[in-house]
């Protein structure tokens, strides 16, 4: 419940509203402004009426604001999220970068990317060994084979890793290989699989469907945090508009939004969110920009040769710039990479 005051209520009737809340058994949070104050109403309000407290004296109005969500709501924990995974920090000052290939396709592809990435800064490495693929005749990828792969790379390295499961039955299994278990775009909505990855202790690294508003994205990842995982990412992988020019349409609104409605660090993926390799750099410094928690990013050793998405995958040169610039706009906000 919000209660908005008229801008000439006077600091007792405030103290008497802020009593009346507490005795309640609320919180009351103030927000003073230049021109009123508003009052939170911190609890579970279900029982509460707004008309009730629009007759005391100095009150302009009062009304719910129900998120649908709660857990991963900042009502609800006011504090950013940190997620500890391995050594790596994700949601504090640090924003560790995410890089790999889009698939596990060779131990030398794999080790090649692994080694490159490590070499200019990324903190995890990425790469898929369950491919959700739009078609059935497109590399699906090497499945427990690489996963093998990615652990070894993974100790070979020192590099915490995060792959993608794609089925319920499969989390078991993915979860012994890997740090980060990634929910696909395509799986968003998959609510077995949110349940499943909810019931580890595993991060879980969740994207938004690309036709999925932010709120469904949040009520997504409501369904892992309900299941007994506290440890969730918010990823912005881009949106389908009517815009043709790129894969996807970057949503950098998503990030401030995010971070404003939810206390879960947000992690930009500039790669699928344009789909272009040339404009993965210029939109993972504007992610920066705009707050992003951490960058995935996918990273070929020879893209020409990818089994996937090899037009948006950076040369291994290009990303080392891409780090380097992305570190200097960190730094103007007072973070580092
Ligand atoms: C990926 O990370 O390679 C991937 C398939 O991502 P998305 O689910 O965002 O399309
Ligand atoms: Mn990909």
């Amino acid at each position: 419940m919000v209660i908005v005051m008229k801008h000439q209520a006077s600091a007792e009737d405030i103290g008497k509203l802020v009593a009346h809340i507490e005795a309640l058994g609320f919180k009351a949070h103030l927000s003073s402004g230049a021109e009123r104050t508003i009052i939170g109403v911190i609890g579970d309000e279900r029982g509460l009426e707004p008309e009730n407290f629009a007759l005391f004296d100095g009150v302009e109005r009062a009304m719910r604001v129900l998120h649908p969500f709660k857990l991963a709501s900042r009502d609800y924990h006011p504090d950013d999220t940190i997620i500890h995974i391995n050594g790596v920090a994700v949601g504090g000052k640090n924003i560790p970068i995410i890089a790999g290939p889009c698939s596990i396709e060779s131990r030398e592809q794999l080790f090649e990317a692994a080694r490159a990435v490590q070499a200019a800064g990324a903190k995890l490495l990425r790469a898929g060994a369950y491919k959700p693929r739009t078609s059935p005749y497109s590399f699906q990828g090497l499945g427990l084979k690489g996963l093998e792969l990615l652990k070894e790379a993974r100790d070979a390295y020192g590099l915490p890793t995060v792959t993608e499961v794609i089925s319920p039955n499969d989390v078991t299994l993915v979860a012994q290989y890997a740090d980060v278990l990634q929910i696909g775009a395509r799986n968003m909505q998959n609510f077995a699989l949110l349940n499943a990855v909810g019931e580890t202790q595993k991060p879980v690294l969740l994207k938004r469907g690309m036709m999925s508003t932010i709120e469904e994205l949040i009520m997504a990842a409501e369904y892992i945090l309900a299941h007994g995982n506290a440890r969730v990412m918010l990823c912005e992988r881009g949106i389908r508009t009517y815009e043709t020019a790129t894969r996807n349409t970057f949503d950098v609104n998503a990030i401030p939004v995010l971070k404003q409605l939810t206390h879960l660090p947000v992690i930009a993926d500039p790669s699928h969110g344009t789909g272009h390799w040339n404009l993965v750099t210029p939109i993972a410094r504007s992610a920066i920009a705009a707050g992003a928690d951490g960058l995935i990013v996918e990273v070929h050793p020879d893209p020409t040769q990818a089994f996937s998405d090899g037009g948006q995958s950076l040369k291994p040169e290009k990303f080392a710039q891409l780090v380097a610039q992305a570190r200097k706009i960190a730094q103007a906000l007072e973070r580092t990479i």
